[in-house]
């Protein structure tokens, strides 16, 4: 089996085509979607999201026990968490905590392009440059 899959998204610009279900909502939500399931991602859930201009998540949600990690490429917003606005843009990164009440909307002319990571708050057991390990005596290019 390989070490990696892969999964095209395409131009973010084109996101908006993207869809996915959820148990709450009788119709697709366009604009999101999970690559959970299409990578086989086990230890976080990410999505891709584009929210149109002037569009905004109409309900407050939180979760059991994931943080979450709102990073956004571009287009201008406010995420709001228990009631505090923050404003967004490209390279905003916002981590939100499992119970924080959070909501965003997009308050700028273009798309807000954004990504969401979640993986349950507390699990990380070291930081990234203390988990890697080189492979020796090997030119990866050559
Ligand atoms: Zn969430």
């Amino acid at each position: 089996m390989a070490n990696f899959s892969v999964f095209e998204a395409g131009d973010p610009a084109e996101w908006s085509k993207l869809t996915m279900s959820h148990p709450a909502f009788s119709k697709p939500i366009h604009g999101k979607f999970f690559l959970g399931d299409v990578l086989g991602l086990d230890g976080m859930e990410v999505s891709l999201n584009v929210l149109p201009s002037g569009a905004e998540v109409p309900f407050l949600h939180t979760h059991r026990e994931h943080e979450e990690l709102y990073l956004f490429l571009s287009g201008r917003g406010e995420l709001l968490v228990d009631g505090e606005r923050i404003h967004v843009g490209p390279g905003s990164a916002v981590r939100v905590a499992p119970e924080g009440e959070r909501s965003w909307r997009n308050t700028g002319q273009e798309p807000l392009v954004h990504v969401v990571v979640q993986a349950t708050a507390g699990s990380l057991a070291s930081r990234a440059t203390d988990d890697g390990v080189l492979v020796p005596n090997v030119k990866p290019w050559s």
